[in-house]
Parts: C-alpha cells; structure tokens; sequence
C-alpha cells in the first residue's frame, strides 16, 4: 500500500483507523472487525460474522448481505492491509492492541461468531437498528405468541423463559467471550420478541444483576398481547430505575382489519395504554410499522390508520417510529385472501415510508409543533446481531 495520510483514535472501545480518506476500518479492542470502507463500498460485519454491504442509491439506503466466499475474501483483505498499516501507527491509545488486530483473520472470526452461537443456543434473529453495539443477553427465549403470519423470527425455537442462574451463567459466558471487547458495546438488549412479560420479581432481579455487571441502558422489544399484559405505571417505573430507558412496540399496523388479516392478536386500544404508561413511565418508545403490509387494496386504510394511532401517542424527541418494507416469506398467506392482496413493490413501500413520515411529521396544529419525533427506515436485513 502506499504511503497516505491516517488518522486513527480509540473512543470508547471502539477503535477506527482512517487510510488515505478512502479506507476506514473499526474494531473492538479484541480485533473484531466491526465496519470496514474500501473506497466508498460499506460494509457492517455483525457478531455472528455475516458481512452487510450498504449503499445509497438515489437517497434511498440499500443494503445486502454478502454471500459467504465473498465476505471472507473481503475480510481477509481488510485484515491484509491494516497489517500493512500497522507498522506506521504511532497513537498510543492503540497500538496496545494492534497485535490482537494483526491476529485475526476470517477463520478466527467464523469460530467467534460459533462460539456465540453456543452461549445463546441458537442466532439471534433480529435487534433494532440503534442496537447493533448492544449486548444481547436473552432472559427469556423465543416468541409466546409466534402465530403473526408474516413473521418467522422465532420459529425455530421452543418458548421459554430462562431461571437466574441461567441469565447468571448467560452473562458470565458473555463476559469472558466479549473479553476487552465489552467496552465496544454500548447498551443492554434483553430478548427476544418480549422480556418485558417476565414476572416483575425476575425481571428486577435480572436487571439489578446487568446492572451489576456492565451499568449500561437497557432496551427490548416488547408486545401488550401475552404475559399478563402490560405491566402497571409503577411496575414502569421500577425498571426505568433499573436502567430501561426504551422499549420496541410492534404495531405493524394501525387498521384493526389489516392486523386480523396478519393474524396479531393486538388490541389497539390496549397498545395505546400500553404507550401511555411507559411514556408516564419517563421509558421511550420505538414504534415498528410494516410498509406494504395491506398490499395495494388497504394502502389508504394502512396509512390513514396507522397514522392516526401514532399521532395520537404524544411521542416526543426521544422516541423513534421505524418503518419496515414488508419482507414476505416464502409460503406467506394472509389469515383470509377474500380480497386477493396485491403485494407492493419494494419501491411502492418506499413510497409508503415517505408519505407516512411526511403526514407524521405534520404538526396537529400551527401551534403545537413541538411533538417532533424521528421517523427512520428499519431495514430487516440490516438488523443481524
Ligand atoms: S410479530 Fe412479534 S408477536 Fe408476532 S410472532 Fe413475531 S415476535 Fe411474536
């Protein structure tokens, strides 16, 4: 490689080393690749080493996984040229690391991801976009429900809920898998699709132990549906003073007919309330809407919905809304096709995105613009662990 202008820092556990302006790579402090940028292509390598590649095309975000001979080509050469920097790096918040960097290759990185595997007996499916520096740590595995039609997330796995001395064993293992690398993770996610039905007692007790462990914010996703419901403002409140600070709702939909037809037992007025508490709770929210999901026929029924619904919410800055181009699985049917739902296009659903964010964003009056909240896209493939 040529002699070019670098830039490299430590913040946080996360080390980034920049090359001539047009090579970037970070890692954690074991030598995980965690983002590499090889003249302008970006790739996001996740824990469980599948590599993403992402691109903007015409303002639209558009990623891809990598197919697995490919990906291990690039990561051996992202670890190719780093060595060749290596030599020239002089910062010292560094360089007690760069022999761990220089160690690694893909084969190292494939048993790491396998070794992670065995701690959570199985993948993790799926986290939000904000939470791929999290720590996954599952309290209870799997989906109660798993009947939603449109999801296979959990199929594979039996529901059931894990004792303490699991979740203890679980982080113990964590920590000495994460070695130095705990440093790079910047939350708590308890899974899977919902930690928040666990009994309180279990639920307080497991966080004080994460809080014991690492003192970082807790998040999880979470549905109103099974359990014994959502929990009371004061049970919020114990867990927002354990550290939870943003709970995932998905609501996929604001229209009572399209949630039938997808087979989620929501009830909407019951998820309302749910909002309500955990914001009274001072815990934000990250809300999940599925784009295309009523097809071409409830498009305007879709929309209208579930805007309504969320506009109703009172969200604010620290909460999120998430807008999912629907991903039909192979074998997909609505609960009834008596209206033969024609699926939108990708680019339809993009359509969608914009118009739902455009009436979200709309202030309800003149007066009232203060209730301004992000709306982001929540690409499925993009949210790999
Ligand atoms: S969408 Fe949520 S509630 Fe429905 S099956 Fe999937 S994880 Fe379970």
């Amino acid at each position: 490689m040529q002699q070019f202008e670098m830039h490299s820092k430590n913040a946080n556990g996360i080390i980034s080393i920049e090359y001539g302006r047009k090579y970037v790579y970070s890692f954690d402090l074991e030598g995980r690749l965690l983002n590499y940028i090889n003249e302008g292509r970006t790739y996001r390598r996740t824990l469980q080493n599948h590599l993403i590649f992402s691109r903007v095309v015409s303002g639209e975000r558009i990623s891809e996984e990598v197919v697995e001979k490919e990906a291990k080509y690039i990561v051996d050469q992202a670890y190719d040229e780093i060595k060749n920097i290596i030599p020239s790096i002089r910062d010292n918040d560094i360089t007690p690391f760069l022999s761990k960097i220089a160690s690694m290759n893909w084969q190292k990185l494939q048993l790491d991801a396998e070794n992670l595997t065995r701690i959570y007996s199985g993948s993790v499916p799926i986290v939000p976009p904000d939470q791929y520096f999290a720590l996954y740590v599952i309290l209870e595995r799997g989906c109660k429900w798993n009947r939603c039609n449109f999801c296979e997330l959990y199929r594979d796995r039996k529901f059931s809920t894990l004792s303490l001395k699991d979740i203890t064993k679980q982080i113990v293992d964590l920590e000495k898998f994460f070695g130095m690398g705990i440093e790079s993770r910047r939350s708590i996610f308890i899974g899977e699709a919902n930690a928040m039905s666990l009994p309180q007692e279990l639920l307080l007790s497991a966080t004080e132990l994460l809080n014991n462990h690492f003192r970082l914010p807790i998040y999880s996703f979470s549905e109103p549906f099974t359990g014994h419901g959502p929990k009371t403002v004061k049970e919020l409140q114990e867990l927002r003073n354990h550290g939870l600070k943003r709970v995932y709702i998905g609501l996929e939909s604001g229209s009572r007919k399209i949630l039938r037809l997808i087979n989620k037992p929501m009830d909407l007025n019951v998820f309302r309330d749910y909002v309500h508490r955990l914001k009274e709770s001072k815990i934000s929210v990250g809300i999940i809407v599925i784009l295309g999901i009523g097809g071409r026929n409830l498009y305007d029924e879709h929309m209208r919905n579930t805007v309504d619904i969320i506009k109703d919410l009172n969200l604010d800055s620290s909460d999120i809304v998430y807008l999912s181009p629907f991903v039909q699985y192979p074998g997909f049917n609505y609960t009834d096709d008596s209206e033969h739902i024609i699926p939108l296009s990708h680019e339809e659903m993009l359509v969608q995105g914009r118009e739902i964010r455009k009436d979200l964003l709309q202030p309800k009056s003149e007066q009232n613009n203060d209730h301004v909240f992000p709306v982001a896209l929540y690409n499925l493939l993009e949210a790999q662990y």
